[in-house]
Parts: structure tokens; sequence; C-alpha cells
């Protein structure tokens, strides 16, 4: 390489823009990191206590935790960016359009999760 060269000049400076850029990205994701939530995850912690209950599945945290994992992994993402107070009204949009399939998923995860649980026997 050659450093009068002008293409070479031009590679660097693409290099520092690139980094320069991957830094704003990177601090923007951090900064909004508390604005960017998906309604399914919080519509289905709203919902599995009551659900949980119902179906009389373990509700230790590792049991807890699978029914949340398998719910999620049956339900579509559906994220927003917006301000807390905009949150509250897509959510509860998200709610009316979407709970029952939300119930449906939990007590299929509840299911599965009663037959199988992963944590160690647990004497009575
Ligand atoms: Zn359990």
């Amino acid at each position: 390489m050659i450093l009068g060269d002008p293409s070479f000049l031009a590679a660097v400076r693409h290099d520092e823009a690139r980094r320069l850029k991957k830094i704003q990205v990177e601090s923007a994701l951090l900064a909004d990191r508390k604005n960017l939530v998906n309604l399914s995850e919080i519509l289905t912690k709203e919902l599995m206590p009551s659900v949980m209950e119902k179906m009389d599945v373990c509700d230790c945290p590792l049991c807890t935790a699978n029914v949340l994992a398998l719910t999620l992994n049956a339900l579509p993402a559906r994220y927003v960016t917006s301000d807390t107070g905009k949150q509250y009204t897509q959510l509860e949009v998200y709610k009316k359009q979407y709970e029952l399939d939300v119930m449906s998923a939990l007590a299929k995860a509840c299911m599965r999760v009663r037959s199988a649980p992963m944590h160690e026997p647990i004497e009575d």
C-alpha cells in the first residue's frame, strides 16, 4: 500500500466512517433499549399467573421460565418503540386482537410443562 495513493486514503476514510457509524448505532441501541418492548411478552407475563393457576402447573422458577419460553416461541414477536404512554394504548389494542391467541399458546405451554416438567423430582 502507498500512503499517497488516493484509493488507499479513500479506503481509510471509508473504514473510519464505518467505525463511527457502528459506535453511533451501538449507543443509540443502548439509549433506546428501554423503549423497545415486545407486546406479546408483556401480555403473556400479564396472563401467565391466572392461566398457570387454572391449569394447575408447577410454579417453580424453572417451570415458570419454561412456560414463558414455550409461549413466546409459539407467538409472533410484536415489537413497538414508542414511549410508555403510547405503549399502553398499543397494548390495549393488541390485547383486544390477540388475547385469545396468547391464552391458547399459554394453555398449550402449560400442558407441555405439566406433563414433562424439567425440574428435579419434588418429594411431597
Ligand atoms: Zn417446577
